[in-house]
């Protein structure tokens, strides 16, 4: 499209380069970066090569070792808070990247994706501050007495692999925890989100922290910037979100190096609403957790179980609700719901929509494009969508679809609905909804999953674990859980 974008970059963000070393840097080669909102090209990215990712490597290698390295974790913390109040003062901008870039409501990137960006730097800022090992008595049979003690260590320098479905928010949820423990970092954000995260190199530098610290670089996945991030020799350890099918691609590549990694991948999420649930909260929940940020949250709810009783209430529910939804621009009033992240990812989500039927749903809802009669008509849009009368084991039930999708089925027993929820290849987030105390202890804890959530969805603590199991990743992160796998332990054994 060749007229202006309805939400464009601000103007500074239309070139967006690399951050290598403590200088930004142009490449020979630049793709665009396309608003989802109305097909229009927002700006040009500079494309790393591999070149310019050794180049990040070695940066993060030589501060490593310089400055960063002989820093105390006071110090650390401070600049990270010092990043943390740039983001604050440069919120519109924030904002203004995140919304152009993926389309969201202007409303849910203010309350969730820049506030959560400043929240994740500060408290893993003040985490660090009070991070501390173990110790051990010990007396051998011998009767020799020893004293042992942990000491946490950086784990060098850390490849970050970054999704666009919270573009700052999952930026910050690694740089926190792996740069207060010492690390350094080259971060490589996706391809579809660029301009919060050039905005986050921006932030880095103008609160002047040492240069090779904190490296971006923009790119793709397999035969560019990310490949080449995980096959270097000198990154010591991957962080990652993203699909299971590229966090598979990624443990070959980092096979050969047996080198440490945390995988943050998808989910194909079960809510389980009992007939004693709140009615109203229940369909509320479940609005949300199907269709926040147009259902491209790897914890959405794609698979919802309802007690037969009040199935058929609970699906007009549903329904009423959801088509009272505005889908839109992100600045309209009301407006819950904008696009999808691209036409790419529409095409994939229009081929399940397409899929459902032909496994022989019931369209109960949407199922296709809205029209608007103006430039959203060329932006990726969606209609959210239910589904009824699927088996299990269609294809819609067991692929995640990243869109605003969810398939209700009935149930009639505790047994039955906990089989039918961990008859799945991923692991990553459950709901229930249920007023019933012991059944809420007693369920949540069957669920084969990282999380689960009783009558709420979404709420985090930054301290408690988060991750998935199966298909849905490899590790824990979140408060001391990130702080373990970001440092190295050594014990440190000592004859009294
Ligand atoms: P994606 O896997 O397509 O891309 C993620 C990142 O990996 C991008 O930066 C991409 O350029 C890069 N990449 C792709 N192939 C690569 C390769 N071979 N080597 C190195 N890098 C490569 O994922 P996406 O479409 O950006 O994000 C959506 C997915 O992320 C969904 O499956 C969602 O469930 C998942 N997700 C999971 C969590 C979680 O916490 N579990 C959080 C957010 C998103």
């Amino acid at each position: 499209m060749t007229q202006p974008a309805r939400f464009p970059l601000p103007e500074s963000l239309q070139t967006m380069r690399n951050y290598v070393d403590g200088q930004f840097v142009a490449t020979g080669k630049t793709f665009d970066d396309v608003s989802p909102l109305d097909g229009c090209v927002l700006g040009q990215v500079h494309e790393a090569d591999t070149a310019l990712v050794d180049r990040a490597v070695q940066a993060a290698r030589r501060a490593l070792e310089g400055p960063w390295g002989r820093m105390g974790v006071q110090e650390r913390a401070r600049l990270l808070y010092r990043v943390a109040d740039v983001i604050e003062r440069r919120f519109d901008e924030f904002i203004a990247a995140e919304v152009a870039d993926t389309g969201r409501p202007l409303a849910q990137a203010r309350a969730l994706d820049v506030y959560r960006g400043i929240a994740n730097l500060r408290t893993f800022a003040d985490l660090g501050k009070v991070a501390h090992g173990d110790s051990f008595e010990t007396q051998l049979a011998n009767g020799q007495e020893l004293m042992n003690y942990t000491v946490r260590k950086p784990l060098g320098v850390i490849a970050s692999i970054c999704p666009w479905n919270l573009p700052l928010l999952s930026m910050t949820w690694k740089a926190g925890p792996a740069l207060i423990c010492g690390n350094t970092m080259v971060v490589k954000p996706s391809e579809e989100t660029p301009a919060s995260a050039t905005l986050l190199a921006e932030a880095f530098d103008e609160a002047g922290v040492p240069p090779g610290v904190f490296n971006l670089v923009h790119g793709f996945g397999p035969g560019s910037a990310g490949e080449a991030m995980t096959r270097h020799p000198g990154v010591d350890a991957v962080t990652f979100t993203g699909e299971s099918r590229t966090g598979a691609a990624i443990m070959k590549a980092v096979a050969d190096g047996v080198k440490d990694i945390s995988f943050e991948l998808g989910g194909k999420n079960a809510a389980v609403v009992f007939a004693d649930c709140d009615f109203e909260a229940a369909v509320e929940g479940i609005v949300k957790s199907s269709f926040t940020n147009s259902g491209q949250v790897c914890l959405c709810s794609e698979r919802v179980y309802v007690e037969r009783t009040i199935f058929e209430r609970f699906v007009a529910a549903l329904k009423a609700r959801t088509e009272a939804l505005k889908v839109g621009w992100p600045d309209e009033d009301g407006v819950f719901m904008g696009s999808l992240i691209s036409h790419e990812h529409r095409d994939k989500v229009l081929s399940y929509y397409r899929l459902a039927v032909q496994e022989g749903a019931t369209v109960v809802t949407g199922g296709g494009v809205p029209k608007f009669s103006d430039a959203r008509d060329h932006g990726a849009f969606v209609q959210p969508t239910i589904w009824t009368g699927l088996p299990d084991t269609a294809r819609c039930m067991r692929e995640e679809v990243f869109g605003p999708v969810c398939h209700i089925s009935p149930f009639d027993s505790e047994e039955e609905v906990i089989a039918r929820v961990n008859d799945t290849d991923y692991g990553l987030a459950g709901c229930v909804w249920t007023t019933n105390l012991q059944r809420a202890h007693r369920v949540s804890r069957q669920f084969h999953t990282g999380i689960v959530w009783v009558n709420t969805w979404f709420s985090r603590d930054l301290r408690t674990p988060f991750g998935g199991s199966r298909l849905s990743g490899i590790g824990r992160e979140g408060g001391r859980y990130s702080l373990d796998f970001y440092s190295e332990t050594t014990n440190i054994c000592l004859a009294l």
